[in-house]
């Protein structure tokens, strides 16, 4: 492995961190440091069974490092371990959490809001359902097909119905379903997938604002995957790109800084378009809210207690890499995109695999088919290159599609246009996929031949 800058980096932070403490007595915690060292060694040892996510050969699931500045402001928040529930818990990193997440909003073109991180994309999309109901209360929600699992299990916890609409060959909701559902007049809430998490296909936002108008419900983006692409519009077609134009209409975004945001876990965003649905989170705590007039974070979140150090990693992270266009964030995610609408085209060129039947990647997630003679024997195929990739250190992912996204329909005996195909899934959402793509292609291709041993 490479030096890591991160310790050394700490090390100056954390004095200049104990400094700010000067005025007080000193004292020593009593430490057992040849202790700690054995269990340290043992604990990194264990560590080590893992897949390398912080390798471009790493190109399976949605894992991303987190950037050098944001694990050495997270390690040097822990002297502190501040708690964002409270300003008594956690004063500077409650402002700092205000500002950030007063970045992220902007980026979706929100100057007025409420909004606040969590521990994580589902916690955000709870609150922005929650906060539906609150405003709806015996509405459904509905959302596409390959919307999050996790929504219509927050539904049930929310108790709401919940339903779920038909996907294109994109993965995108399809529309007609959308106004078949609308027609019923019961639909109260909208969930809208900007990147679904199988393919990262981006739901017609534009279009279900416009269905909107009509129907009227309320619109949650859900953009934990990929919300960050509202930076990046050159660098997508053209129904993303008008998707992503659309974000500043709807009523709530969530977003994962802990996916593409360069972020440790955990570290989730909720974002309400109208401030005033803070009054559904009024409550009276007798013990929490005391050394200050100003807004403490718990009283607009349901979650209590909070990692303050995810805030201050993400506030360090975006004074280095602002939000903004064109900056070097920014074309960090145009790297990753480039990289898989380059995997997509060689793909597309390849007998060996069938690629989706429609267009390019719609962000940067690649998923394609074995070509065989019947659809068991393509996804046998796609988990014994799947396991040769593992064995070169090439890590790729798995992933269920229905049979009728792919090119050659009629390629398979057991053609019944539902049925699920095991695929090959390629999350490239480090920058470094892009130089690294022709290593990977490499990769895949040696690995093809161990298992058809040529
Ligand atoms: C990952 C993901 C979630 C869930 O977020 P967690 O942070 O894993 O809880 C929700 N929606 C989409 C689209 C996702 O990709």
């Amino acid at each position: 492995m490479t030096h890591d800058p991160v310790p050394d980096l700490l090390a100056r932070a954390t004095q200049l961190l104990e400094a700010e403490f000067n005025s007080l007595p000193a004292f020593e915690q009593a430490i057992d440091q040849g202790a700690i060292a054995q269990v340290l060694q043992a604990t990194a040892h264990r560590l080590g069974d893992n897949y390398p996510y912080f390798h471009p050969l790493y190109a399976g699931q949605m894992l991303k490092p987190p950037h050098p500045v944001a694990r050495a402001a997270y390690a040097l928040a822990m002297k502190i371990n501040p708690n964002n529930h409270a300003r008594d818990g956690g004063r500077a990193s409650s402002e700092m959490e205000i500002e950030a997440v007063q970045q992220i909003a902007a980026m979706f073109g929100w100057a007025e809001f409420l909004g606040h991180l969590t521990s994580s994309g589902t916690l955000a999309n709870l609150e922005a359902l929650w906060v539906a109901r609150q405003l709806a209360p015996g509405k459904r929600i509905v959302g596409s097909e390959q919307a999050h699992y996790t929504h219509e299990r927050i539904s049930a916890v929310l108790r709401i119905d919940y339903a779920g609409i038909a996907a294109d060959r994109h993965g995108r909701m399809k529309l007609e379903a959308l106004e078949a559902e609308l027609r019923k007049g019961d639909v109260g809430t909208v969930v809208v997938t900007l990147g679904t998490t199988a393919i990262g296909a981006v739901d017609p936002l534009d279009e279900v604002l416009a269905l909107k108008k009509r129907y009227g419900f309320r619109v949650h983006v859900d953009g934990a995957y990929g919300g960050y692409f509202r930076l990046i519009p050159e660098a997508l077609d053209e129904p993303a790109r008008r998707a992503y134009a659309a974000m500043s209409e709807a009523d709530s975004i969530a977003v994962d800084p802990h996916k593409h945001g360069l972020q440790p876990y955990g570290c989730g965003c909720v974002l309400f378009r109208d401030p005033a649905v803070g009054r559904f989170y009024k409550h009276d705590s007798p013990y929490t809210y005391f050394t200050s007039k100003q807004l403490h974070l718990g009283e607009i979140s349901l979650e209590c207690s909070r990692a303050g150090a995810a805030a201050v990693a993400l506030w360090a992270t975006q004074r280095l890499l602002p939000l903004t266009p064109g900056g070097e964030f920014a074309r960090g995610l145009a790297r990753g995109r480039a990289a898989a609408v380059e995997m997509d085209r060689r793909l597309r060129l390849d007998k060996r695999f069938e690629t989706l039947a429609v267009g390019s990647p719609d962000l940067d997630i690649v998923a394609w088919k074995v070509k065989a003679a019947s659809l068991e024997l393509a996804s046998e195929q796609a988990q014994k290159i799947f396991v040769a990739c593992g064995t070169r250190n090439l890590h790729l992912a798995l992933v269920q599609l229905p049979h009728s996204w792919f090119e050659t329909l009629n390629c398979c005996i057991d053609r019944d246009e539902a049925m699920p195909a095991a695929c090959l899934r390629s999350v490239l959402m480090k920058p470094e996929h892009e130089a690294w793509l022709d290593r990977i292609w490499k990769e895949l291709t040696a690995a093809c031949g161990d298992v058809w041993g040529e």
